[in-house]
């Protein structure tokens, strides 16, 4: 039986999972990065934790035999899909990388497109009550901005101490646009900083901040490694797949 790895950490990964386990014909393995405290688990065979780079990712395509690989991770998540390109290349493994479409800027919308989370820093003029959905990683790079005060929602807590600047919010979509209204109302936020994750379950924000009117700062995705075959679509991930 073909044996398919899928590097997952997102909605569409266990969407795609959920689909070849329930066709059958395939041996399904989900791999998730081990980072969140309680990941949402796709069904079937799952592993936890990074391989070691891409000569790591090789060693482990070869030993567990795996014929088909699909790059399912987020679209930020950009080591891991330069290690699949890398892993790919030197075993042979096919690879194709499973992204949902970039959210795209509609009528009344006021976005600023940026390349990075520093320059998405930059953009800010102080004085500033920030809505930061950027993950907790990102913290740093807008914490110590002078005059910023920041309301950051990630799905784990960031590493302490969080500067008192800072209100922490745990949260994990999805989210209603009513809920992201009142919560940007009840801060008195006045710029959402976010990058451009795309999907469903955390667009509600976009469309609160357009109807309050506040601008929003949008981090836009890095490239993804050239030459590697890209789908948005689950069924046609799911049918090359099989093979
Ligand atoms: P990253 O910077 O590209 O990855 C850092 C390292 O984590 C990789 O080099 C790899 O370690 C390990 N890793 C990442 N994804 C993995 C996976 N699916 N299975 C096994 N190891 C993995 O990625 P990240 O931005 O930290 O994201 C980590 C995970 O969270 C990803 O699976 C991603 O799909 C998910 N996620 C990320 C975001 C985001 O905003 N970045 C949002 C939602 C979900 P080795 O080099 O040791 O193999």
């Amino acid at each position: 039986m073909r044996r398919v790895l899928i590097l997952g950490g997102t909605a569409e990964a266990r969407a795609l999972a959920a689909a070849l386990v329930e066709d059958g014909g395939v041996h399904v393995v989900s791999s998730l990065a081990g980072r969140v405290s309680r990941p949402r688990l796709p069904v079937g065979e799952v592993r936890e934790g990074g391989f070691g780079g891409p000569a790591g990712l090789a060693a482990w395509l070869r030993e567990h035999a795996i014929g088909a690989l699909v790059d399912a991770t987020h679209p930020f998540a950009r080591r891991m899909s330069a290690s699949a390109a890398e892993a790919s290349a030197a075993t042979g493994v096919p690879l194709l990388a499973l992204r949902r479409p970039g959210w795209r800027e509609g009528p009344g919308d006021d976005w600023r497109r940026t390349s990075s989370l520093e320059s998405a820093a930059g953009l800010l003029t102080a004085p500033a009550r920030v809505f930061l959905t950027t993950g907790r990683r990102s913290l740093p790079v807008f914490a110590g901005l002078p005059g910023v005060w920041l309301l950051a929602r990630s799905v784990d807590p960031p590493d302490p101490p969080v500067p008192a600047n800072v209100r922490v919010l745990i949260g994990r979509g999805p989210y209603t646009v009513e809920g992201e209204r009142a919560l940007m109302r009840e801060h008195r936020v006045d710029v959402l900083v976010t990058k451009d994750s795309g999907g469903e379950m955390t667009t509600a924000k976009l469309t609160a901040a357009r109807e309050l009117g506040l601008p929003v700062i949008m981090v836009d995705r890095p490239p993804p490694p050239p030459g590697v075959r890209l789908t948005d679509s689950v069924a046609t991930a799911a049918a090359w797949a099989h093979g």
